[in-house]
């Protein structure tokens, strides 16, 4: 079976080596591709990129709308993402923003594994300021990738998930992603294409940023060298078998819960040496 390696499966790859993340979980997502319900923030993105650009879920139906935890129609989460979507429309038009295509799929295979990405937008931009003194001069139009973000976390500097732009470059998690993809066209021989975020708090209705990620070229060469190893290390452990990882949260958070012997629902006792 060939391997297909995503920016996701990457995340959790990492995860799963330094000990963050349980190996029979990463297992049955990327090996076993079982299906699961996506989790209550997965639904909040899927729906504001519905509001944005019409996408709708693999199956052809469109993103329910936001619940609250007790399972009624939240009307107040509901109005923030319509709000920002409205912010986003108004910010391509500002731009220039044609849509070419919604979730475009770019591969790159060899005759070990495959890569996938999938674009949000594949966009053509008509109105991008060529310099900030002179915001009259335009660009020449240019195809560029679109990635609609919707996040509580737009200027946290702390969390790995925070947008705040002094530390964004050190969030990896974050930055897989511009990377990911430019590696994918560099592996098949394609000049890359700029890569912008639109970022929305999904906390308010007004606070929104757009990002453009400039990825260095070792960064591209070292993503390269990233997936060949991970692919590498991931046939020895298919092998070898994966490990669980179980902690409490982890487990009661897990699809897999109901029918996995490995789960704890108890802490492990941990050990600190103190000298
Ligand atoms: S329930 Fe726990 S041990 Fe089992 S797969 Fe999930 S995280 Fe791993």
């Amino acid at each position: 079976m060939k391997l297909s390696i995503s920016q996701s499966l990457l995340k959790d790859w990492d995860d799963y080596s330094k000990g963050l993340g349980c190996g029979l979980w990463f297992k049955a997502r990327h090996i076993d591709k079982i299906k699961t319900k996506p989790t209550p923030a997965m639904l909040k993105g899927l729906r504001f990129e519905y509001l944005c650009t019409g996408a709708l879920l693999r199956d052809g139906s469109i993103p329910p709308e936001l619940l609250t935890k007790t399972g009624n129609i939240s009307k107040t989460d509901n109005q923030k993402v319509e709000k920002q979507a409205e912010r986003f429309k108004e910010a391509i038009e500002f731009y220039g923003v044609e849509i070419l295509e919604t979730s475009k799929i770019i591969e790159w295979e060899c005759d070990d594994y495959k890569r996938k990405g999938v674009l949000d937008i594949l966009a053509k931009i008509h109105k991008m300021p060529e310099f900030k003194e002179n915001p009259n001069v335009y660009m020449k139009p240019f195809e560029a990738i679109i990635d609609i973000k919707s996040t509580g976390l737009l200027d946290n500097k702390f969390e790995q998930f925070g947008w705040a732009l002094e530390n964004l470059p050190f969030r990896n998690k974050l930055t897989e992603q511009p990377v990911d993809y430019k590696s994918i066209y560099r592996e098949n021989g394609i000049k890359d294409i700029p890569f912008y975020w639109f970022v929305h708090s999904n906390t308010n209705d007004i606070d929104s940023r757009i990002i453009e990620a400039r990825v260095g070229d070792a960064r591209i060469d070292e993503q390269i060298f990233k997936v060949k190893s991970a692919v590498k290390a991931i046939e020895s452990e298919l092998f070898l078998e994966f490990k669980a990882h179980p902690t409490v949260k982890r487990c009661f958070n897990c699809p897999l819960f109901k029918n996995c012997k490995e789960k704890i629902t108890v802490p492990k006792v941990n050990i600190v040496e103190i000298y």
